[in-house]
């Protein structure tokens, strides 16, 4: 440690720098890859050029001198010279003499004094300005006339502050020299997989940082030159060998088998509900035990369970009648249901059933538009965990939403776990140390069948008895370190994932990012859902928006009214949303107006949330909390406020919450033009698209047109810099490429397989992984 916190300090500016760039091995140095080039190969005109211009050309210093107004600065007086071409450089009177210049520096040191000093013929470079009034040049470069013309272009690179460019570049070169020497870009591409016109590695790296002048400079900023294609495709290949081989690690792994066959008849059937009767022996018994389930339950929790009984008392007293062998929670389950499984779930469930089944672990993600049913595609996942004796948990990115998946899951699960004497534990942040204990306990001693929480779940006091299921929801919220955790709570055993999303992939994203990820798309909504008419409107006919809301109040509908989050600012977010609620509630009187932001305590948001499910609240302006998950099938206005500022994605999520019901609904997307009275191109492109389209998919791939990959898995997700060459907008060709040659390369050539991921990933694999 101490040696360690010694070299650092020993350590210069520049080579600091280097570090928080992360380029520290040579390897990393020459993988910095130019972020363009100058052309410093040729000289030019000075007398020609014009405004803005970058000229470079040979000059004599006729004078130098240091001023101190308005601000210390040295002041060069050059007269450009152009050789005869005829004539030998040594003969001084093959000059011609060009223009007058004057070259100014701010920043200068005693040996660019030297370099300048009268009578000193040099090369200069820079960008002319003042082209009609005496032209002048600010901190041009700077090298003597006799030095040579550079043969390549000249790379710059990105860079930070204390680490100027020249130093940036022979650290590069250095590193570059070393690999070149130490084999480090030898091939791991057999020949045989070859495309005729890939480069070899060495050769396209080399090239890279010190190209030829003949080549068009075009080529290399848009990165279509061969040496470019090289390296998307050795990098895409990185990624996918990296992902396949996570995947063969997985393979390995042992799961416990989960779910018995699933009863087609009952997964298929048109009218679930009464078409099986079978005895349930466990129901007497349950009936003496009611005490012991439902431990620590709230009150909104107990309200889901009395709902659920309610529903299903006709039912259970069917299932009592017959003598049939017991049947299966999953059985049972979809018994109960009040609707139809669509087809696109049947088949989602039949996928997901055959991957529990195994004893490999699954890891698989389950898209869906939003209001498309993911909710019960998760439970019948659990209910076969169960039945099989695991346990089973769901995560949550809000608390909101967490409570909401346990109290759906509560009610439908519930009657059917208290006659196995099992149950629901719910696990939150906010909750109660007592409550909080009591779930813990029942969670380890494996009563409770079906964990549901936040990120709480994680907690390293979280014990399980068998974890067989992890389902994870809204999984683009999540980092891949609390992934991680989750796996990890079983030693031995890894538990079977899914993880639900409602941001749906684009092919080429899902082809690259989740390699190693099955997928399993529902993309098909439920009968009856109305389509959402979506609107486009400036904030200054609020009024209107606001009669609107009066009406469909009058029809004994709701309203959500959102306001966006600004997170450099939660005082201004919170103004926002409060102003908002206090006009609202001026303008609708006797109306139920409730406000619902981030900064308040869970136990408001808590009753705030319920009254609105309830019914007992007509409108909810609210921040972005509301944004995910949220199932409230009368609500059928939705109000954006400052939509502009939404990403499509969000905004898309934010229209699901209306249109649950059978109810025509609207979503009105409030722009506020701001002071120049415009809006954005971008802005005015993401609403456009809203209002054009419904489907996910189409918006997904629109929002990853706009935002470009990074910004649409966010940050977290897409593991820094993951793909820093390739473009998955325009290298689909090098993805598919690289995905076909993976699994080859692994199975033939396991070494340059091993090699190849190194080289590119080194100490990035662990985030692949998760
Ligand atoms: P999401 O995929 O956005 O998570 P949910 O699971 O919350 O969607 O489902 C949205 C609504 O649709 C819920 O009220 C749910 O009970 C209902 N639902 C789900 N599947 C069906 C179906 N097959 N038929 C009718 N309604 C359904
Ligand atoms: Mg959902």
């Amino acid at each position: 440690m101490a040696t360690t916190e010694k070299s650092k300090a020993s350590l210069s500016a520049p080579q600091k720098a280097l570090r928080k760039l992360g380029l520290e091995r040579d390897i990393d140095l020459a993988l910095h890859l130019p972020l363009r080039y100058e052309d410093e190969t040729r000289l030019s005109l000075l007398s020609t050029a014009s405004e803005g211009e970058c000229v470079q050309f040979l000059a004599e210093v006729k004078s130098l001198d240091i001023i101190f107004k308005p601000r210390r600065q040295l002041v060069v007086q050059v007269h450009e010279f152009i050789m005869d071409a005829e004539l030998t450089e040594s003969t001084a009177k093959g000059l011609i003499w060009g223009d007058l210049c004057t070259l100014r520096f701010f920043n200068f040191y005693p040996t660019l004094q030297k370099t300048l000093a009268v009578g000193q013929r040099v090369r200069l470079r820079g960008e002319v300005k003042g082209a009609m009034l005496g032209k002048t040049i600010m901190h041009p470069t700077v090298h003597s006339a006799q030095t040579p013309l550079p043969k390549t272009l000249t790379p710059v690179y990105s860079t930070t502050a204390g680490l100027p460019q020249a130093y940036i570049r022979r650290a590069v070169l250095t590193g570059l020299d070393r690999c070149i020497r130490l084999g480090s870009f030898s091939e791991t591409i057999p020949s045989f997989f070859s495309k005729p016109d890939l480069w070899p590695l060495a050769k396209a790296v080399q090239f890279l940082h010190e190209p030829t002048a003949d080549v068009s400079i075009l080529d290399l900023q848009d990165k279509t030159h061969p040496a470019w294609q090289r390296l998307k495709a050795e990098e895409l290949l990185a990624q996918q060998l990296s992902q396949l081989r996570a995947k063969r690690e997985r393979l390995e792994l042992k799961a416990p088998k989960l779910g018995a066959e699933l009863s087609k008849s009952s997964l298929h059937s048109a009218q679930f509900t009464g078409a099986r009767v079978a005895t349930n022996s466990y129901e007497g018994e349950s009936l003496g035990r009611e005490d012991q389930v439902g431990v620590g339950h709230d009150k909104g929790i107990a309200k889901a369970k009395g709902n659920a009984k309610n529903k299903n008392k006709d039912k259970d007293k069917e299932v009592t009648q017959a003598s049939e062998p017991p049947i299966s929670t999953t059985d049972q389950l979809l018994q109960v249901l009040p609707f139809k499984l669509t087809k696109a779930q049947q088949r989602v469930v039949q996928e997901i059933s055959s991957d529990i089944k195994k004893d490999v672990p699954m890891y698989r993600l389950l898209q869906g538009d939003v209001g498309s049913g993911k909710t019960i595609v998760a439970a019948l996942a659990a209910t076969q965990c169960i039945d099989s004796g695991y346990q089973c948990v769901l995560m949550a990115p809000t608390e909101i939403l967490a409570e909401q998946h346990f109290k759906k899951l509560l009610g439908w699960l519930s009657p059917l776990l208290e006659q196995r004497q099992l149950c629901v534990a719910w696990l939150s942040g906010s909750q109660k140390k007592k409550d909080r204990q009591a779930m813990l306990e029942v969670t380890s001693s494996g009563q409770a069948a079906l964990v549901v929480g936040t990120h709480a779940v994680i907690q390293e006091q979280v014990k399980f008895k068998s974890l067989g299921l992890v389902l994870i929801d809204e999984q683009h919220r999540f980092g891949v370190a609390q992934r991680l955790a989750l796996k990890d709570k079983l030693p031995d055993q890894e538990p079977h994932l899914l993880m639900m999303s409602a941001t749906p992939i684009p092919r080429t994203l899902a082809m690259s990012y989740y390699a190693d990820l099955d997928v399993s798309t529902i993309d098909e909504l439920p009968p009856g859902r109305t389509p959402v008419v979506t609107k486009v409107v400036s904030d200054r006919r609020r009024e209107e928006v606001i009669a609107r809301i009066q009406v469909q109040l009058h029809l004994g509908r709701q309203v959500y009214w959102v306001c966006p989050l600004i997170q450099e600012s939660e005082a201004i977010d919170l103004t926002n949303a409060t102003q908002t609620h206090e006009l609202l509630s001026q303008s609708l009187p006797g109306e139920v107006i409730g406000l619902l932001h981030s900064k308040m305590p869970v136990i408001e948001k808590k009753e705030v949330m319920q009254a609105f499910t309830e019914g007992k609240m007509g409108v909810l302006v609210s921040t972005t909390v509301i944004e995910v998950g949220v199932d409230v099938p009368n609500a059928s206005l939705m109000v954006i406020e400052h939509a502009e500022r939404f990403g499509l994605s969000q905004l898309h999520q934010l229209r699901g919450r209306v249109g649950r019901g059978a109810a025509a609904s609207a979503c009105v997307l409030m722009y506020s033009s701001g002071e120049r009275g415009k809006l954005s191109e971008t802005a005015r492109e993401r609403l456009k698209a809203m209002a054009d389209t419904q489907d996910g998919f189409e918006i997904a791939r629109r929002d990853l047109d706009i935002r470009g990959p990074g910004e649409f898995l966010g940050a977290r997700q897409s593991g820094t810099a993951m793909l820093r060459f390739a473009d998955l907008t325009t290298d689909q060709e090098w993805l598919e490429w690289a995905r076909s040659l993976a699994p080859l390369l692994l199975e033939r050539h396991p070494l340059l397989a091993e090699k190849h991921i190194s080289r590119w990933l080194g100490n990035k694999q662990e985030y692949l992984k998760a």
